[in-house]
C-alpha cells in the first residue's frame, strides 16, 4: 500500500499538492502539522499537512516530502475550517491564508533569510557538525538564504536543521527591522501621600528644618506644584532647587517624595482599582450587561452600541470575567492603531499576566512565543487582546470574542490576500468555537446596525458617558463666511483660535484634526498650472516641508523641491491645500511658547513611535497635538478639552459610498476626546458648508438620522448592506492591453451574471506604482446566492487565464467592503 499526503503550501496554489509518505510518516502525521518539501526545480519549503490518503495524484508524479517538522499539530482543525472559510468567501487560496497566518517563524523556506544572532556567545563544542558548519561560515558573511546553507552543508533539506538553530537562538530570521527606541520611561516625583495637606506640610518642613537641603528640595517641589498642575520630572527638580540627585533620592528612601514612571503610575493615576471586583457597573452599564447576555443565550451576536466614553471597555471586562471563569479563553480585537499600551495596561490590571498581546509591530520572536501559549492553552494566553492577524491564533477553548471599534474600515485587509474583514471572520470564528461575540462600538457600522434592527443581532446601547460627564458641545464654524469677512489667520478661524488660547490659557490641550498628512497636497505653478506629478501613479506629489520633497503617497516616491516650475521655469509656485505638518508650522506661529506635537503615519513609524507621541501628549508634554485619523482612535487623554476639526469637508467629498458613514464616525470619534472629566468638552468643526446633512448630524449627536438616511441611500443606489459587493480590480502596465481584457471580463460577467456589473471604470487614482487600473463591481442581491455568483466568476477568471495575451493581466478581488 502506498501512503500520500496532501499539503498546503503557502503559495497561491488553487489546489493542494501530494507528495509520498512511508507507512510510518503516514501513522505520525496528523493535519496541522508541518513538513518541509521539495517544490518545483530546487526549492523548499514549509507546508502544512491537510490530508491522509492511498491515492497517487493523477497529473504528475508525486515526490516524497523532506522531513516531518512537528511532534504535534502547531495548526488545529478549527482553524484550517475557519481558514477554508476565508479563503473560500475573500477568493484567494488556502496557502495564501496560511503565509498571512502564521508567524513567518513556522514558515522557513529556502528564500527566507537568516542571520547571525550578535547578542549570543556561542560554546562552539556544543554544536553538532552541521550547526558548525553554518556557525563557520557567518563568521565571514552577515547573512544568508536558507537555500545557500544548503549548499554549505550539502545537504537539501536544511530546514530541521535551521529550525535547531533558530530554537537554540545562534541564528535569527531577518525581518523588517522597527526601530530600536524604548519608551524612555521619565521619572517624576510628587510630595508622598501623607504630606498633601498644608498643615502636614508645614509640619515636615519643622521637621526637616535642621536638613536644609532636603528642605529646600521641598519647597522648591511645592512652589513648582503652585505654578504648574503638570507632572514634574525629577530632571526639572533637581535643577530648579539646585540641589543633588542623592539629596533627592534620600527623600524618596524616607518616602518624603514618591517616585513615579509613566507606565506603572498611568494605571493607578486614576485611581482606578487593580481587581475587577473593584469595577461597579452604573445602571446603564449593567442593563447593557444584562442585555448582552439575553443575546448570548440566544446564540445571538451583540451589538454594543455605547457613546463615547460611556464605559464599554468596563462592560467588555464584566463578559471576559464570565468567559475566564468557565476556564475559556477570550480574544479582544482591535484595530492596530487603537492597541495602545493605555488599554493594554487597563486589561492588565485587572487581568494580570493572562493578557498576551498580539499585532504586526511585535517581532517574529514575540509573535511565536504568543502562539506557542495559546496552543497550550496557558495560563498566560487566557486573554489575547491584538490586531486583526489575532484571529488566526490557535485558540482551541475560545469562549468570547470583542470586536471593539467595530465600524473601524481599517479591520479590512487589503493587501496582500487574503482580503478579509476581521470583524465579519471574527464572528465566523466565534462560531466555529460555539463562543461568544461582542461588537462594540460608538458609531456602529451601518452593517451591523442594520443586522442588529433585522433581530440578527442583539442590541444593547449606553446613551450617557460614565460618571455624569456630559457629551462634547459641538460647534460648526463657517469658514466660508470667515473668509469673505478676513477673518481667518491662515487656516484657523477667529473661533478656533480664541478657544485654542483659552484652552492653554485654562492649563488645558488641544486636539487638532486634519485628514491629510505632509505641508500641501499641491504645488502649482502660478505662470502655467503645471503640478509635478509622480511618475508612477496618476496622484499629484504632496509637499513636506520638513525634508523639503515633494512626495508621492501611494508609491513613495520623492523628488527635492525645486525653486522654478519644472514645465516652464517660472519661479512662482503656489501651494494648495494643506496639511498636518502646515498646521504644525502654522500653530508655531499663532501661538509661539506652546509646543505642538504631530502624529501621522510620517511622524509614527518605529515601534514605539507612536506610543511615544501618546505618553508625552499624555504627560503634558505638549499642549496642542496635531494629527490624521490616528488622534481619533479610542485614546484617553484626560486633561483634554478642545477638539478643532481644520476641515470637515475633504472628508465628505471623498468619492465613495460610505464616505458619509466614514466621516459622521470619524467625527464623532474624534469629538469624543474631548471632556472626558466633569467639565463639558468643546469641539469646532471648520467647514465652507455647515448646511451639510451630515454635519448637522453629527452635532446634534443624531447616530439614527444618520443611520435611516444611510440606509435609505444604499437601498436606492444598491449598496451593501442592500447587496453583496464584490470589486475585481485588473492591473497592467499595458494600459490597451488592461482595457481590453477589462473589458473582455466585464462582457463575459455580464453574460453570465446579467444586469448586476458596473464598469469596467477607472478608480479615482487609475494608476499605482506603473500599474493602470480598471475596476468592475459585482452586485449579488441578497436573495441570490453569493456563493454561486463566486463560482461564476472563478470560471470566468479561467477561461480569461487560458488566453495567453491576458497573461501578464493581475486580478484582484475584494469582496464586502471595496
Ligand atoms: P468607552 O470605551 O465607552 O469610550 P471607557 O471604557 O474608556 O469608555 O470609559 C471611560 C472612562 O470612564 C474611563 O476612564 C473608565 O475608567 C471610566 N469608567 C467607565 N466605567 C467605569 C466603572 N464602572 N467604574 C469606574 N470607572 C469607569
Ligand atoms: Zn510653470
Ligand atoms: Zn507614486
Amino acid at each position: 500500500m502506498h501512503y500520500f499526503l496532501d499539503v498546503v503550501l503557502p503559495i497561491p496554489l488553487e489546489r493542494l499538492f501530494t507528495y509520498k509518505i512511508s507507512e510510518q510518516e503516514a501513522d505520525f502525521l496528523e493535519v496541522g502539522m508541518r513538513v518541509a518539501v521539495p517544490f518545483g526545480k530546487s526549492k523548499i519549503y514549509t507546508a502544512l499537512a491537510y490530508n491522509i490518503h492511498n491515492n497517487p495524484p493523477l497529473a504528475y508524479e508525486a515526490k516524497e516530502i523532506y522531513q516531518i517538522l512537528d511532534e504535534k499539530p502547531l495548526v488545529n482543525k478549527i482553524q484550517v475550517r475557519h481558514w477554508e472559510w476565508i479563503a473560500r468567501y475573500y477568493m484567494c487560496t488556502l496557502g495564501e491564508v496560511v503565509r498571512s497566518a502564521l508567524p513567518s517563524a513556522f514558515l522557513l523556506e529556502s528564500e527566507t533569510l537568516v542571520l547571525p544572532n550578535k547578542d549570543v556567545t556561542v560554546d562552539e563544542l556544543d554544536l553538532k557538525d552541521d550547526e558548525f558548519l553554518v556557525y563557520e561560515a557567518f563568521q565571514h558573511q552577515t547573512v544568508l538564504k536558507i537555500g545557500e546553507i544548503s549548499g554549505i552543508v550539502d545537504k537539501k533539506n536544511v530546514l530541521p536543521l535551521v529550525n535547531r538553530l533558530v530554537q537554540k537562538g545562534i541564528v535569527i530570521q531577518k525581518e523588517e527591522l522597527y526601530e530600536q527606541y524604548r519608551p524612555k520611561l521619565v521619572r517624576y516625583v510628587k510630595l508622598g501621600k501623607e504630606f498633601q495637606t498644608d498643615a502636614k506640610l508645614e509640619e515636615l518642613l519643622l521637621d526637616l528644618s535642621r536638613a536644609p537641603k532636603q528642605s529646600q528640595v521641598v519647597l522648591a517641589l511645592f512652589q513648582m506644584q503652585a505654578v504648574t498642575k503638570k507632572p514634574i520630572p525629577i530632571a526639572d527638580l533637581e535643577k530648579e532647587s539646585g540641589s543633588s540627585r542623592a539629596i533627592i533620592k534620600a527623600l524618596i528612601d524616607k518616602s518624603i517624595l514618591e517616585e513615579y514612571h509613566i507606565r506603572t503610575d498611568r494605571v493607578q493615576f486614576d485611581g482606578e482599582s487593580n481587581s475587577i471586583n473593584g469595577i461597579t457597573l452604573n445602571s446603564y452599564q449593567t442593563e447593557a450587561l444584562t442585555t448582552i447576555n439575553k443575546s448570548f443565550t440566544e446564540n445571538k451576536v451583540a451589538l454594543l452600541h455605547g457613546v463615547t466614553s460611556s464605559g464599554k471597555t468596563e462592560v467588555y471586562i464584566k463578559l471576559i470575567e464570565q468567559s475566564l471563569e468557565l476556564g475559556k479563553q477570550a480574544l479582544y480585537l482591535l484595530p492596530e492603531i487603537a492597541l495602545t499600551s493605555q488599554l493594554i495596561g487597563r486589561l492588565r490590571s485587572y487581568f494580570g499576566n493572562k493578557v498576551s498581546v498580539y499585532h504586526s509591530k511585535y517581532s517574529i520572536h514575540e509573535r511565536v512565543e504568543v502562539w506557542n501559549n495559546v496552543k497550550d492553552n496557558s495560563d498566560k494566553a487566557q486573554i489575547v487582546i491584538g490586531a486583526r492577524s489575532s484571529l488566526f491564533l490557535p485558540f482551541s477553548n475560545l469562549g468570547l470574542v470583542v470586536v471593539d471599534e467595530e465600524h473601524e474600515s481599517s479591520f479590512k485587509q487589503f493587501d496582500p490576500a487574503p482580503r478579509y474583514h476581521a470583524r465579519d471572520a471574527a464572528i465566523v470564528l466565534a462560531t466555529y468555537h460555539n463562543a461568544h461575540c461582542v461588537l462594540g462600538s460608538a458609531t456602529p457600522s451601518i452593517e451591523s446596525m442594520d443586522n442588529a434592527k433585522k433581530g440578527k443581532y442583539g442590541y444593547a446601547s449606553i446613551n450617557y458617558r460614565y460618571g455624569d460627564v456630559l457629551m462634547p458641545d459641538i460647534t460648526l464654524v463657517d469658514i466660508k463666511e470667515a473668509t469673505r469677512k478676513k477673518r481667518m489667520k491662515g487656516h484657523f478661524s477667529e473661533t478656533l483660535f480664541n478657544a485654542i488660547g483659552e484652552t492653554l490659557e485654562g492649563g488645558e490641550q488641544v486636539i487638532l484634526f486634519q485628514n491629510r498628512r505632509g505641508f500641501a497636497p499641491i504645488i502649482e505653478c502660478t505662470t502655467c498650472g503645471n503640478v509635478n506629478q509622480c511618475p508612477n501613479c496618476d496622484v499629484s506629489l504632496t509637499y513636506h516641508q520638513h525634508r523639503n520633497q515633494l512626495r508621492c503617497h501611494y508609491c513613495g516616491y520623492h523628488m527635492a523641491l525645486q525653486h522654478a516650475c519644472l514645465a516652464c521655469g517660472s519661479p512662482t509656485l503656489d501651494k494648495k491645500g494643506f496639511g498636518t505638518e502646515q498646521i504644525q508650522e502654522e500653530l508655531k506661529q499663532l501661538f509661539p511658547d506652546t509646543n505642538v506635537g504631530r502624529m501621522d503615519l510620517d511622524t509614527t513609524r518605529g515601534k514605539y513611535a507612536y506610543e511615544k507621541i501618546i505618553t508625552a501628549f499624555e504627560q503634558q508634554e505638549m499642549d496642542i497635538l496635531v494629527g490624521t485619523q490616528m488622534v481619533t482612535k479610542g485614546l484617553d487623554f484626560r486633561n483634554v478639552n478642545l477638539v478643532g476639526i481644520m476641515n470637515a469637508d475633504s472628508l465628505l467629498n471623498f468619492p465613495d459610498y460610505r464616505a458619509h458613514e466614514r466621516s459622521f464616525q470619524l467625527l464623532t470619534q474624534v469629538a469624543g476626546r474631548a471632556g472626558r472629566t466633569k467639565k463639558r468638552g468643546k469641539v469646532l468643526v471648520q467647514t465652507y458648508n455647515p448646511y451639510h446633512q451630515i454635519l448637522q448630524q453629527v452635532t446634534t449627536n443624531s447616530y439614527n438620522k444618520m443611520f435611516e438616511e444611510q440606509q435609505y441611500e444604499r437601498e436606492k443606489f444598491k449598496y451593501p448592506p442592500i447587496v453583496r459587493i464584490i470589486k475585481l480590480t485588473l492591473k497592467d502596465k499595458d494600459y490597451n492591453k488592461l482595457n481590453e481584457a477589462a473589458q473582455w471580463f466585464a462582457s463575459s460577467l455580464q453574460n453570465v451574471l446579467g444586469q448586476q456589473i458596473l464598469g469596467p471604470e477607472y478608480p479615482p487614482v487609475a494608476r499605482i506604482r506603473r500599474d493602470y487600473l480598471k475596476n468592475i463591481l459585482i452586485k449579488t442581491p441578497k436573495s441570490q446566492s453569493i456563493a454561486q455568483t463566486k463560482n461564476s466568476i472563478k470560471g470566468i477568471e479561467k477561461s480569461f487565464n487560458a488566453i495567453s495575451k491576458y497573461k501578464s493581466v493581475r486580478l484582484v478581488y475584494n469582496v464586502d467592503h471595496i
